[in-house]
């Protein structure tokens, strides 16, 4: 089974634009995130491409204000996916986020790979993120249906509005 691991974010959502007939399913994790707002955009923009879409819940991780990083949340993630059946992934990592988040890099990835038996595809590892955002629009999908942000403030009326400093929020800056 090849699948993709959708968030929602800009990158999962390029990928699920680009890969839409060569995957036989996107996967939603539900881990108890703040941002959960972010099924909603990986459902909208599954729906645009025709990808079919999974959501599994997970054990709750936790997730405090101003601590972005969840350690190995992509392995929990992808050690799942293997779990479910998936014999190939895709990631949306990016090597921007190499910095803080250890299970982006490609030296963990490719250990994950050995030891759940599964190909873990990260074409976008190099990709610039200011190249993704414009090649999203290309394909359709404005930033605004996209979700990345990590801690996002609830307005008065009920909407959600992204922070503007978290990790996924700044990485985008370059
Ligand atoms: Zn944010």
């Amino acid at each position: 089974m090849k699948v993709l691991l959708l968030s929602g974010g800009r990158e999962s959502s390029y990928l699920a634009a680009t890969l839409n007939s060569e995957i036989d399913c996107a996967i939603f994790f539900d881990y108890g995130q703040p941002h959960i707002n972010e099924q909603f955009y990986a459902a909208n923009v599954a729906d645009k491409f025709n990808v079919r879409l999974v959501c599994h819940v997970l054990p709750a991780l936790k997730m405090s204000k101003g601590k972005f990083v969840v350690p190995h949340r992509n392995l929990l993630m992808l050690t799942a996916a293997a779990a479910l059946g998936a014999s190939d992934i895709w990631l949306g990592a990016n090597a921007t986020d190499y910095a803080l988040f250890a299970d982006c890099r490609r030296p963990y990835l490719d250990r994950a790979e050995a030891l759940l038996n599964v190909k873990i595809h990260t074409p976008l590892i190099y990709m610039k993120k200011s190249e993704i955002s414009e090649k999203l629009q290309t394909l359709g999908v404005s930033l605004a249906d996209t979700w990345s942000c990590y801690f996002p403030s609830v307005l008065d009326g009920g909407g959600l509005q992204p922070c503007g400093e978290c990790a996924a929020c700044c990485s985008f800056d370059d």
